[in-house]
């Protein structure tokens, strides 16, 4: 079997999983402790907690404070949901590829909601007019289907220029490339090598939010509920891994990149090919049927599109945004790679794939 689906999860790291196995239980039997208990046990499982909470928070600029939650998509509901524009039923903008907790939670909000578009290469216009009276702009930072990165730092300064919040869902860039300036910023710790069941929210010092979950007060009364600190440790440990191996593993991203293309020339780039991270190459083939194809290449785990798109059996609403037709759009796969993707597993899954595609001509 060869993983090549690193932007719907990525392998969990040895360091997470030795990290997390110290606050499972531990090898003394100590490690199971309530962290929001005053005792022993509980100071050492918050001290765990706290730890975490300082190696994610450097995966953010500085000035904001880190909010754990089960995941990004909670991450981004308590942006949204929990600000005041939002409240108040303000206008929102959000980019027009935005992930689906994005999407979703935004038309769910009172306040109307303005789709900003993308040209063909997946990417947002930084000028595009933003609507009159604008509470709240979220845009992510990398998309997970084409791997596009959006200019977010002019985003910021127009949406701030424009009195609104601006949220950026950096699911898919955090741990990878460092992050754009935002008012409150979405990561998730499974997107960097992380456990399942984790994710962050950055909140930039002076917002205030409403929480979504009520209860014991936990995380400053933002999201009430008793956290892992095996979830904590795993993903700050995840999050001090990446920042330090950044640039070692964008070096092997772009090795891998440049051999992909070479073995796809055949195929067509979908989204920017300049504006892009690396280990997403989302490509298409005229006539392609890729049901056929993921069966014929089983070996393989890569995904049609997105992995949500896929189940749901419809072509891509993000490559329908950037013009593709609904034939191109079903013939395009995805196809992700990263730290420990070799060179040697990419190579064979390529030859798995073109051989399979090449069975349907
Ligand atoms: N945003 C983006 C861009 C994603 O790729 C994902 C996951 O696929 C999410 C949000 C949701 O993250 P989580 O799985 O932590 O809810």
């Amino acid at each position: 079997m060869i993983y090549l689906d690193y932007q719907a999860t990525t392998p969990l790291a040895p360091e997470a999983r030795e990290a997390m196995l110290r606050w499972l239980d531990g090898p003394d039997g100590t490690g199971f402790g309530n962290p929001h208990s005053a005792h022993r046990l509980g100071r050492r499982a918050e001290a765990a907690v706290e730890l975490a909470r300082d190696q994610v928070a450097a995966l953010f600029p500085p000035g904001g404070r880190v909010i754990f939650t089960g995941s990004a998509t909670e991450a981004i509901n308590l942006a949204l949901r929990g600000s005041e524009p939002a409240r108040a039923g303000k206008p929102l903008a959000i980019g027009a590829i935005e992930h689906s907790a994005v999407l979703d939670t935004a038309l769910d909000l009172p306040g109307e909601t303005t789709l900003l578009p993308v040209d063909r290469e997946a990417l947002l216009d930084p000028q595009a007019p933003l609507p009159e009276g604008v509470g709240l702009v979220s845009v992510m930072q990398v998309n997970n289907e084409v791997g596009t990165v959006q200019p977010i730092a002019e985003l910021y300064a127009r949406s701030k220029a424009a009195g609104a919040l601006f949220v950026c869902d950096a699911v898919q860039a955090a741990g990878k490339m460092p992050l754009a300036e935002a008012d409150m910023i979405a990561v998730s710790a499974h997107k960097f090598h992380g456990p399942k069941g984790i994710g962050a929210l950055w909140i930039r010092d002076g917002i205030a939010l409403h929480p979504l979950i009520t209860g014991g007060g936990q995380e400053q009364g933002l999201r009430s509920g008793t956290l892992s600190p095996a979830l904590c440790a795993g993903m700050g440990a995840a999050a001090q891994l990446a920042l330090a191996r950044m640039e070692q593993d964008a070096a092997h991203v772009a090795l891998l990149w440049d051999r992909a293309l070479e073995l796809f020339s055949g195929w067509r780039l979908n989204g920017s090919a300049d504006r892009r991270y690396k280990g997403n190459l989302n490509i298409r083939r005229e006539g392609l049927d890729v049901g056929r194809l993921m069966s014929d290449a089983r070996e393989v785990m890569f995904s049609a599109g997105s992995a949500c798109a896929s189940e749901s059996g419809k072509p891509s609403r993000i490559l329908s945004a950037i013009g593709l037709t609904q034939a191109e759009a079903r013939g395009s796969i995805r196809l992700g790679f990263g730290r420990y993707t070799t060179l040697s597993e990419l190579e064979q899954a390529a030859d798995m794939i073109k051989d399979a595609a090449a069975q349907q001509e």
